[in-house]
């Protein structure tokens, strides 16, 4: 790696290597989730393929799927009947760029602008399965009109000063993984709309050793973070499930949170420092500092801005060095309760192993079905486990639940908390489970996010949804979801029944996340999205009935802005509405997210900067 002191206050900073150019194997799916060379194929025999070599749901046949999901759903998922997607998606033409492209022409390079349909149309959606089944099987009313690729912060800031001297709305664009419908362009939206795409920012800037920090662009993906600070003994310890594919910036954006939260932080807690390019300048402080009390600080208020203020284009972020030892493990538990109370005992003794998450029996029962036909050693093997886990320790294989650990630390934290667990574990009634079913348990995450395409293809729409909650509420806030999803299926006279589950994936002291998954089975229905939206706005509406969080994570959006007069004052309205008036005045982050819109009337045209 190339080392360079730099003259600076900080004598230990060094300039990593970019990142090399991505491999043409690493090629992303512009039509659905993932890379490329992923993705679930039904075959004719009734089973289910991962293709690829990616995760450890690849290259087997899984005969359990389809059965359990038609078992789950209520209705028979049938190999042979499929809706595939359309290949070529409509896509709307491109309205008029002239004297926006004549102001920045002389700043970009012509391959870093794109009015190609294609590409317009992938930067026109993100991941809710609402978008996916529009792209596959509708069409999506409104796209950017130009994807621009900058490489500099400088670039940036002359794109929001071409905006507002242009009449042009700008919307960043990360990873496009966000699930809140935030990269959707607003229809009625009358000005030409530029997608920023800040994917060739992706350098870490610098790394400063001694302090611990990294200063890095923020169109860096996850997986280019992770190998970049690996190979100089780093890591932030940030992994969002969709760590692969989402952005530095797209973190901050929507105020994103990792698996491995317990120990590493959410993002605002990893992130130090922001360099953002708003409409009325450069967002950011001078000093990098471990705290500060330097009045307010409107860095905070990016966090979860939801690209409606301006474009982060670098943050700094600490860095921990790489855990001298990773192990995984699992516990199973007779019920969900049980497990629930041993989470509560966790944070209470304040264990901290990196990842901790209990499923659902539901949840359970999917891993189950997600493995291939087992060899007659296999099968005996499992049966002999079932025996011992029901016959000798009472334990109901429909009622039980289980949690997947990841600890990572020096070898004596590690061990200590090994030892912790499992001695909290045993006063729930609840046994280890096996390491490699903890690792298969963690790393499932990133093969089953291929996996709503498959069912789309067979008339289902799979949703997640989260939010946080105190342990008080947590239980009963599981319980009445569930049930209000029910009565909302059944009031809509749906076909099948709704397949609900949750798990809990993040715990504080003060409560939990709960992270649920809801399918439905729309073979019939008229509107699938339409009603798809009536079910989870009902269980949104029970969600904040038992105190829930609007989003623990995933953020707002437009597709929970409806509810943001419920969770907050006028006055903070009012406080967000001035914000976004005064620092983006003539509404060129127009994204509409949280029914953010700026200053109305036109005023002479701030610099961009
Ligand atoms: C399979 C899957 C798993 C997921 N797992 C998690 C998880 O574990 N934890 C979690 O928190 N979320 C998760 N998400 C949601 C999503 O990945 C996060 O919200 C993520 O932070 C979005 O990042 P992105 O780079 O893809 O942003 P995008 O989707 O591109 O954009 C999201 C919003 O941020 C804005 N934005 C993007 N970049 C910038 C920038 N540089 N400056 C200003 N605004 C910007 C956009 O305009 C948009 O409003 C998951 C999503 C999927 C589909």
């Amino acid at each position: 790696m190339h080392m360079e002191n730099i003259e600076n206050i900080r004598t230990s900073r060094v300039t990593p290597e970019p990142p090399l150019a991505e491999d043409e194997q690493d090629a992303e799916n512009d039509l659905g989730w993932g890379y490329k060379d992923t993705r679930f194929e039904a075959l004719a025999n009734g089973s289910v393929v991962l293709t690829g070599s990616r995760y450890n749901l690849c290259g087997f046949e899984m005969p359990g799927l389809l059965p359990w999901l038609s078992k789950s759903i209520g209705a028979d998922l049938d190999p042979n009947d499929q809706v595939l997607p359309q290949v070529d998606p409509e896509v709307a033409p491109a309205r008029d760029l002239t004297a926006f492209l004549d102001a920045i022409k002389g700043v970009f390079e012509p391959d870093q602008l794109t009015q190609d349909d294609r590409v317009r149309l992938r930067h026109g959606h993100g991941h809710t399965g609402l978008e996916i089944y529009a792209l596959f099987y509708e069409r999506l009313p409104r796209v950017p009109d130009l994807v621009v690729y900058p490489t500099n912060h400088d670039q940036v800031a002359a794109l929001v000063s071409a905006a507002n001297d242009h009449r042009v709305v700008l919307i960043p664009y990360g990873g496009g993984t966000n699930v809140t419908r935030a990269l959707e362009c607003p229809s009625d939206e009358e000005r030409p709309i530029v997608s920023v795409d800040m994917k060739r920012m992706n350098r870490i800037l610098w790394i400063d050793e001694r302090n611990r920090l990294a200063k890095i662009e923020a169109g860096a993906a996850g997986r280019t973070i992770m190998k970049q600070l690996a190979q100089a003994g780093f890591t932030i310890g940030h992994e969002p499930d969709s760590v692969e594919f989402s952005t530095l910036g797209g973190w901050v954006a929507t105020n994103c949170s990792g698996m491995k939260k317990s120990r590493y932080g959410n993002i605002e807690d990893i992130v130090t420092d922001l360099t953002v390019a708003t409409s009325l300048g450069v967002v950011e402080r001078h000093t990098q500092c471990p705290r500060e009390s330097s009045g307010i600080d409107s860095r905070r208020c990016l966090f979860g801005s939801e690209g409606a203020l301006g474009i982060v284009t670098s943050a700094t972020v600490r860095l921990h060095p790489l855990p001298e030892v990773s192990r995984f493990a699992s516990l199973i538990f007779p019920s969900f309760e049980a497990g629930f109370a041993f989470l509560q005992d966790v944070e209470r003794e304040r264990i901290r192993p990196a990842s901790i998450r209990l499923m659902d029996n539901v949840q359970f029962q999917f891993g189950m079905a997600l493995k291939a036909e087992p060899t007659w050693w296999e099968e005996r093997k499992s049966r002999l486990t079932k025996l011992a886990l029901t016959k000798l320790r009472g334990m109901d294989l429909s009622q039980c639940a289980l949690a997947t650990v990841v600890f990572e630390g020096s070898a004596r934290e590690v061990k200590a908390q090994q030892r912790e667990l499992l001695r909290l574990a045993r006063a729930h009634s609840g046994l280890p489970a096996g390491s490699d079913n903890g690792e298969r348990g963690y790393n499932l995450t990133f093969g089953i996010a291929y996996l709503r395409d498959l069912v789309l293809r067979h008339h289902v729409l799979a949703e997640s949804f989260e939010t946080s909650v105190g342990w008080g509420e947590a239980l009963e806030l599981c319980r009445r979801v569930k049930a209000r999803c029910a009565d909302k299926h059944s009031e809509l006279g749906l076909p099948g029944k709704p397949a609900l589950s949750y798990r809990i994936t993040q715990l504080y002291p003060t409560g939990v996340c709960i992270y649920f998954y809801l399918a439905l089975y729309t073979k019939g229905v008229a509107d699938p999205i339409l009603t798809y939206a009536e079910l989870e706005e009902a269980a949104r509406d029970e969600i904040l009935a038992c105190g829930g969080s609007l989003s623990h994570h995933h953020g707002v959006g437009k597709l929970r802005a409806q509810f943001l007069n419920r969770v907050q004052t006028p006055a903070m309205n009012a406080f967000n509405r001035g914000l976004k008036a005064a620092l983006d005045p003539r509404d060129v982050f127009a994204c509409r997210n949280q029914g953010l819109l700026g200053g109305g009337n036109p005023q002479p045209a701030p610099n961009g900067g």
